[in-house]
Formats: structure tokens, C-alpha cells, sequence
């Protein structure tokens, strides 16, 4: 076949210029695509035959979604023991995410099968002070999903028509992450990170309520709740020109995290109010010292959440602050563990390393000295490794050991340029 464009100056008459289904004129259509003896066809009787193949499913609509398998799916005590290899304690929000996930599977393969139950999502979100593991945790949950995954971050959201990210583009995220194939995107894991940023300030909604806050939380609901969006497959902010890709978000199930600084104080009050009731905690047995695990979600509420958004947040589960133990696993223990990693580097190298396990409880030490918490293990390791990753890869050395003294000769002297830059 071949395709000859619209020539309106052409004109003439005989039977090659018009199409042999609808009998348009070539200079009625776009293209008259040419056959063999003088068979015509336009694009618009293209067009509806391609309807009427979609119509009858004899083409796909698009590419779908590939099948779940239910003996592929890993059990949630599988999932918990390989989060285990990759981050250290947080055993409840561990056990809370194995089981959300887990039954995001199952109700989508329910869905297939056609169950009459339906079961509903079951969106988290995770609370606890930065630097716990929050994103790590969501990350590594990623690795073995078989749905995709994006992480995006709820500060750069804001309501339509102020500068910054619309609330769909969390959407397109998701949709580049699933190449565009619009049905796996339908029944991807999204992680909403900082959610706490959009709170509404100030506890009467009232007076002082943030209105770009609450505006966001609003979009964000119906998102959560489960409705068509027009999403701009670039992402950023909508455009008028912009085509728009529609997704579905009745199968994408939310994954929210965030610091929510000060929510401790309003657990406090809440326990020290509500002496009666549901959430109650014999006020001697409280320990004042982590009062995340008392958290509720009214305290989300508290905090500035809609009670509309938080209910759509069904599992509330919480991180626990890392003391100085935690550190010290974190360094050697995971799969990609700090120390590990410096191993591997130096063994590309030939240089068989060893740190004295007083260098670790240094860097711990420093870590905690500094508020640094687990993401401050790595900049003060890198503050001590440096010297030594610039000159072994030219030396004969094939062992090398971090003493304490090393150690804390190159912190201090790093430290000390820092604090020169600063000043
Ligand atoms: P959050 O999202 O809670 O602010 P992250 O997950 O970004 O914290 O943690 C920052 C870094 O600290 C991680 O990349 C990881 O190296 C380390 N880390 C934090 N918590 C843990 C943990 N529980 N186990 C192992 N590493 C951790």
C-alpha cells in the first residue's frame, strides 16, 4: 500500500482519487492511502475500522498489565526477613508494611478473580524522627515489588494555581516509572514522603489554618480515595496545551511518611487527658521517653491532618529514634553496610581493609556528638576514609587498618577545614 498526501491542486476524476469504502474525494481527506487496482481507502475509514477492532477486541486497547501469581508472592514474613537484610530494627513498621503490601497484591489478584468481598486498600503511613529509615525502608520494599514504585516528595506539591508541583504529577511519576503503560501504573506503590509538610498549622482550622495545606491534603484525598486523573505524562505543573494520559487510582496503594516534629507533645496531652476511652495507657506505665508507640490516629489530627485524609491512612505505624546500638549495627550489618562498602572499594584495589572496632564506636560516638543520627555515619566515615582512598590505590600495600588514632587524626583535621570553610 502505499500513501499519497492530500494534493487539493491535483483534482481530476478518474476512479484512484477517491476512497473506495466512504467515496470521499481525495480532496475531502487528510491521506488516501493507495491499494492494488485502484483501491482506495481514507484515513478517516481507517480510523473507524480501528474502532470497531478496539470495539470488538480483536486489538488491544493498550498494553496490560502483566498477571500476579499467587505461589510468586512473597508471604509477609518474607518480605519482613528481606527488610531485615537491609535495615536495621524498626520491627513494627517492618511487620505493618509486609502486611500492607502483601494484601495490595492479594486485592488486586481478587479483583481479577472477581471475588464478592472487596477488599479495601489499606494506605500507611509511616511516623518517626528523620534519619530512621523511613525512605530506606520504602526503598528496600521497592526492590522486591513486582509492581512499579516511585518515591516524591509532598513539600513540592501545592494546590492548583500556586507555584509548584499539582498534585497529578505524583502520577506521572508513576507513570514513567511503568514506562507508560498506563494499566501497571493503575497498581503501582506510591511513597509520599514529608507528609507532615502539608499539615495545616496551628490546631484551629479556623484562624490559622494553612490554606495552600489543607488545599493540598484536599487534592490529595481524592487521589487517595480512588478517581479517573487527568495526569501531564511530563509531570510538573498542568498546561492547557498538554495532552493528558487518564489514570486510575483505585488500585495504587499510598505509602506515607514523614517526622511530624512535635507530634510528641500532643500524644502527652492526649494521654494525659484522656484518662478514659480508646487509646488509653495507665498514665505510671507510660514511657515518657518514646512516646511515638502510643501513637494515634487523632494525634495525626492534632497535628494538622484532615480528618478525611487520615482516615484514608488506615495503618498508622511509627519508627523508633536509633540509639547508639542501632548505629553500630547500621554501620557493619546490612547488605550494603557503610563498612562494606569501604571493604569492597579497597579490595577492587587489591588492600585487604580492617577497622578496629573502636573506630566504629568513634564514629557512632561522633555521630550522636553531632545529632547526626544514621545519616550523618557515612559523611564522618568519608571525613576518616578520604586520605586513605587517595593514596593506597597508588601504594604496594595490601592491608590496611583504620586504627582509633587514624581515625580520630583525619575526623578532627577534616572537621577542622569544615569549620574553616564555615568561618
Ligand atoms: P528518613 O526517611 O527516615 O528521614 P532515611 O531512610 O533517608 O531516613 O535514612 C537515611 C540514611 O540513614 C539511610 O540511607 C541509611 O543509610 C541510614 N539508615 C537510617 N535508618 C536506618 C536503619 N534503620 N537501618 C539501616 N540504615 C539506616
Amino acid at each position: 500500500m502505499t500513501q499519497q498526501k492530500n494534493n487539493r491542486r491535483g483534482g481530476g476524476n478518474h476512479t484512484g482519487d477517491c476512497c473506495s469504502f466512504c467515496g470521499a474525494k481525495r480532496a475531502d481527506v487528510e491521506i488516501l492511502f493507495q491499494g492494488m487496482e485502484g483501491a482506495n481507502i481514507c484515513n478517516k475509514c481507517i480510523e473507524n475500522g480501528h474502532r470497531i477492532l478496539l470495539d470488538n477486541e480483536v486489538v488491544d486497547r493498550g498494553p496490560k498489565a502483566a498477571p500476579l501469581k499467587q505461589e510468586e508472592l512473597l508471604k509477609p514474613r518474607q518480605i519482613k526477613s528481606f527488610l531485615d537484610q537491609w535495615v536495621i530494627g524498626q520491627d513494627e513498621a517492618k511487620r505493618a508494611m509486609a502486611v500492607a503490601v502483601y494484601n495490595h497484591y492479594k486485592r488486586l489478584m481478587a479483583k481479577t478473580e472477581a471475588e464478592e468481598v472487596e477488599i479495601d486498600k489499606s494506605n500507611i503511613v509511616l511516623v518517626g524522627p528523620t534519619g530512621t529509615g523511613k525512605t530506606l525502608l520504602a526503598r528496600t520494599i521497592a526492590k522486591l515489588l513486582k509492581v512499579p514504585f516511585t518515591i516524591v516528595d509532598a513539600t513540592v506539591l501545592t494546590e492548583a494555581g500556586y507555584v509548584g508541583e499539582d498534585v497529578e504529577s505524583i502520577l506521572s511519576r508513576l507513570l514513567q516509572v511503568a514506562d507508560y503503560n498506563v494499566a501497571e501504573a493503575e497498581r503501582g506503590i506510591v511513597f509520599i514522603d514529608e507528609i507532615d509538610k502539608i499539615a495545616r498549622k496551628g490546631d484551629n482550622p479556623s484562624i490559622t489554618r494553612d490554606v495552600s495545606g489543607e488545599g493540598v491534603q484536599q487534592a490529595l484525598l481524592k487521589i487517595l480515595e480512588g478517581t479517573t486523573v487527568n495526569v501531564p505524562p511530563q509531570g510538573g505543573r498542568k498546561h492547557p496545551d498538554q495532552k493528558f494520559i487518564q489514570v486510575n487510582t483505585r488500585n495504587i496503594l499510598f505509602i506515607c511518611g514523614g517526622a511530624f516534629d512535635g507530634i510528641e507533645k500532643k500524644i502527652a496531652q492526649r494521654l494525659n487527658t484522656h484518662a478514659l476511652g480508646y487509646g488509653r495507657v495507665k498514665t505510671e506505665q507510660v514511657d515518657r521517653k518514646n512516646l511515638m508507640k502510643y501513637i494515634l490516629p487523632q494525634d495525626l489530627r492534632s497535628f494538622g491532618l484532615i480528618p478525611e485524609l487520615v482516615g484514608r491512612l488506615p495503618v498508622l505505624t511509627f519508627m523508633q529514634p536509633l540509639g547508639r546500638e542501632a548505629l553500630l549495627r547500621i554501620l557493619t550489618e546490612p547488605k550494603n553496610a557503610i563498612v562494606r562498602q569501604y571493604e569492597r572499594l579497597f579490595k577492587m584495589d587489591g588492600v585487604e581493609l580492617r577497622f578496629e572496632p573502636e573506630v566504629l564506636e568513634y564514629i557512632v560516638d561522633k555521630a550522636v556528638e553531632f545529632k547526626l543520627g544514621a545519616r550523618g555515619l557515612r559523611s564522618i566515615a568519608e571525613a576518616v576514609m578520604t586520605d586513605a582512598m587517595f593514596e593506597l590505590p597508588s601504594s604496594d600495600e595490601k592491608q590496611f587498618t583504620v586504627t582509633l588514632a587514624y581515625a580520630r587524626d583525619r575526623f578532627e583535621r577534616a572537621n577542622l577545614a569544615q569549620l574553616k570553610q564555615v568561618g
